[in-house]
């Protein structure tokens, strides 16, 4: 089967590229071919490098347009923004590539010379998974989106050598497989030999005539690996700069030469070390040292990289917080300030005052989570160790700003909630903290979000500083998204809208009007068709079932997490399993329920409900009284390409998390514009979506999030709603007497307690509403044009919920030069 783009900007024989792609294309495949190895990994490596050159000559360009830009004398509105980030979830590139460059048709056609499928190559690339989930994807989305808008702008990350762990099922369970996307050497890579910087850990600080030094105990040498980012529609590209660590001193001879080859290594071993894995989660204390190391490593490089690029084009630093702009996605990069503070004071004699107000004038945040336990700290000890000059940076700041805050009428209590320090117990750098103190805006990701976070998280910073909070709502790339995850959509499109959605999404609203028409509908209903026709092949494929294209596609893929509520999703499943079997003839909607999702691999609660919903499927699915009226299929090892195969074809959406617990979603976003109908709660990004598309085309439920505080306030329990459902209560009997799990009344007791004794997430307030919501989906589905016209509606709706959108906004109120206060002078 093809995934070719075929709706992507055709290359005409106009395109200049083409001649010189064909060529560089051909040489590659001759050499292939000549080593008797001409297939589809080969044709994968052969496309990828010939786009490489173009991609590379584009750089160039693009370096050069921006370096002219910053020249002193030159007007520049918007500052060159340093996205610091500890994942990127990219995914693969090379489909993206050819469609940016509109080379799709002509390598598919040289490609089908040699007897090769265009498709076959872009399946052979592994996907870079240098993140988790939404966090990573987001800046993946943006970089997209800085190249579109030829915002001049880096990403700036880690080169992990094992990203994102791969997920295998093995008897229903988990298993979690080393990734390793660079066994085939990374075409896409650009290593830059040239940029090196040391990055030093450990030792202790030094006074030296008045002025404090740092004297590391290890050193490491970070070396850049640069990731092009195409835009579109023009010639500009954006970087992704990833960091790589070796030794300053790769070898020991002495120690060599004594015979002591372990010794002699241990310099390079410990380099090694940081850049080996992307750390599946943070929730465990395991391996922390080198997480904060790896922080660390990413901050010191970038910012070093920065303040050197500054000074080639400007020759002073005073102006820097006005030229830069440095991004902290979410707290995990909340370093970079104090490394600002400390290669502005100590290398470059910089006064503090001086110091922080460029520093403030060039940092600002995202904020990502308001949960607690997701909130980072670190030991005190541990940065005292690993980072001392840091501390001492860090205490000053502190020190300094509590002060301010004493001087401003703040009362104890206020002043040991805002200190950088928390005292209780170990004593704390609170990184949250660091970073909304020492930045110049502080955003969250959606306006539900934002709201909660001033009012919550950072209540006492609001009060003092209201103007630094704001909201930005999250977006994603029609590019990836649409265009190319929904080629026969994006034709249909096309047809009817033009081809200037892709640059400017709004222009989706042009199609609300022609959901009365039904050709239009019919049009986009078969496309969604052929769609859950790939879906369904690809759950054959991947777990041997059949499943029916015309049964309703229920999809949930993300992240496995309590507050995300899968386990709500499987309830539902199980209850609707046992009402098909009280009445086996009712007008059953058949419906196909698709799981897919990660669990990081120390959190056993989710790893328990994977393990359920493969119990659930292996019943509900050999049960002949069922049929196609019920099917549930797990995908095994979710990541953006199987995304890119699942979005397209779902007709239902599942957003189902707690009130006030999920801060945005993006995935949310990517069914909808793919013409699914969402059953969500009234959290994060969901509300703006309904508002946006109509709350009479969303399937709305639940408690909301003031309900979701009264009932904890008021004390919850959750027997009291169990008691009054004889659905809720069968479905836990059913799960708690081993009906799932042969018999094994043991497996699932401790999931069966925990929903009937704590029930954190409020499952059991939410399943009467839930089950409701899912009837209304039943019916309305049974009417598939009033379907159809509803799912036009909710594509119509998107136009707010592009990455280009965002990242405007952050140009507008963050990153733009206007967004600062004026200069003192
Ligand atoms: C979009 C996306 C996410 C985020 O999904 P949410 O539903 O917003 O949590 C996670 N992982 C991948 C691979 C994605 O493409």
């Amino acid at each position: 089967m093809s995934t070719v783009t075929s709706s992507a900007p055709v290359a005409t024989p106009a395109n200049p590229l083409v001649p010189a792609f064909e060529a560089a294309l051909r040489r590659v495949l001759a050499q292939q071919g000549a080593e008797g190895s001409a297939t589809a990994p080969a044709a994968f490596s052969a496309a990828a490098l010939a786009c490489r050159e173009v991609l590379l000559q584009r750089w160039a360009d693009t370096q050069a347009q921006d370096a002219q830009a910053a020249a002193p004398g030159a007007v520049s509105t918007s500052r060159r923004v340093h996205y610091l980030s500890m994942e990127f979830l990219m995914g693969r590139a090379l489909g993206n590539a050819l469609a940016a460059l509109g080379l799709a048709p002509s390598v598919e056609a040289a490609l089908n010379n040699e007897s090769l499928s265009l498709g076959d190559a872009l399946e052979r690339e592994p996907d870079a998974a240098l993140g988790n989930g939404g966090l990573g994807r987001l800046a993946a989305c943006f970089l997209d989106s800085f190249a579109e808008l030829g915002l001049p702008a880096f990403g700036y990350g880690l080169r992990y050598r094992f990203g994102m762990f791969a997920q295998r099922i093995q008897d229903g369970r988990q298993a979690e497989v080393p990734d390793d996307w660079l066994r085939l050497a990374d075409p896409w890579d650009v290593p830059r030999p040239e940029l090196r910087y040391h990055v030093g850990f450990g030792g202790r600080v030094v006074t030296e005539g008045g002025a404090r030094r740092w004297v590391p105990a290890e050193r490491v040498v970070a070396e850049a690996h640069d990731f092009i980012v195409p835009a579109h529609h023009s010639q500009r590209v954006a970087t992704l700069r990833l960091w790589q660590a070796s030794s300053a001193e790769p070898i020991d001879l002495q120690a060599f030469c004594r015979g002591d080859h372990a010794a002699a290594g241990r310099h390079q071993l410990a380099a090694d070390t940081l850049n080996w894995v992307l750390y599946p989660d943070d929730s465990t204390e395991a391996g922390r040292l080198l997480r904060l190391k790896q922080e660390a490593f990413l901050v010191s490089a970038s910012v070093q990289d920065m303040v050197a690029r500054h000074l080639r084009q400007h020759g002073s630093l005073d102006k820097l917080g006005r030229f830069e702009a440095i991004h902290l996605n979410d707290t995990h990069p909340a370093l970079a300030p104090a490394e600002l503070m400390r290669v502005l004071l100590d290398h470059h004699g910089l006064n503090w005052d001086e110091a922080w107000q460029i520093t403030r004038e060039a940092v600002s945040y995202t904020n990502h989570t308001l949960m607690p336990e997701a909130l980072e700290t670190w030991p005190v000890r541990m940065v005292e160790a690993l980072l001392p000059r840091h501390l001492e940076l860090i205490y000053e700041i502190n020190h300094r700003y509590l002060q301010e805050a004493r001087a401003a009428g703040a009362d104890e209590g206020m002043v040991q909630r805002i200190s950088l320090i928390d005292e209780q117990g170990e004593r704390r750098v609170r990184m949250a903290s660091l970073a909304v103190v020492a930045s110049h805006r502080v955003n969250g990701v959606s306006a539900l979000h934002s709201e909660l976070m001033v009012q919550t998280l950072f209540a006492d910073y609001a009060r003092l500083h209201p103007e630094r909070f704001h909201n930005v709502t999250n977006g994603v790339t029609p590019r990836r998204w649409l265009a190319q995850a929904n080629p026969d959509l994006s034709t249909v499109l096309d047809k009817h809208l033009g081809t200037g959605w892709r640059q400017d999404l709004a222009q989706l609203q042009k199609l609300a009007p022609l959901a009365r028409k039904a050709k239009v509908v019919a049009e986009v209903q078969a496309a969604k068709r052929a769609n859950k026709l790939r879906l369904a092949e690809r759950i054959r494929r991947d777990l041997g079932l059949v499943v029916n294209p015309d049964s309703l596609f229920d999809v949930q893929v993300k992240r496995i997490h309590e507050y995300k509520r899968q386990l709500l999703n499987l309830l539902h499943v199980v209850a609707r399993y046992q009402a098909i079997i009280a009445n086996p003839d009712a007008a059953w909607v058949p419906r196909t329920v698709v799981l897919a999702g990660k669990a990081a691999s120390a959190y056993h609660a989710a790893k328990g409900i994977i393990a359920l919903a493969h119990d659930i499927a292996r019943v509900v699915n050999s049960d002949p009284r069922v049929g196609d009226k019920l099917k549930l299929a797990y995908l095994p090892n979710y990541g953006v390409s199987l995304a890119e195969i699942i979005m397209p074809a779902a007709d239902l959406s599942e957003q189902i998390s707690t009130a006030g617990t999920e801060a945005s979603g993006t995935g949310n976003m990517k069914f909808s514009l793919n013409g699914a109908l969402t059953i969500g709660t009234w959290d994060g990004a969901n509300i703006e979506m309904a508002q946006a598309v109509g709350e009479e085309h969303f399937f709305i439920f639940g408690l909301r999030t003031e309900a979701v505080d009264q009932l904890k306030a008021l004390g919850y329990d959750p027997r009291l709603y169990i008691e009054q459902d004889r659905r809720l209560q069968r479905v836990l009997a059913a799960i708690g007497d081993g009906t799932f799990s042969q018999g094994d009344a043991e497996r699932y007791r401790w999931l069966v307690d925990s929903l009937t004794q704590r029930d954190t997430y409020l499952l059991m307030a939410d399943f009467a509403d839930y089950l409701a919501a899912q009837e209304r989906v039943d019916a309305l589905y049974a009417d598939p044009a009033e379907w159809g016209r509803k799912a036009v509606l909710n594509i119509a709706g998107m136009g707010g919920f592009s990455s280009d959108r965002t990242v405007a906004e952050y140009v507008e109120r963050v990153w733009s030069a206007q967004s600062l206060p004026p200069a003192p002078r």
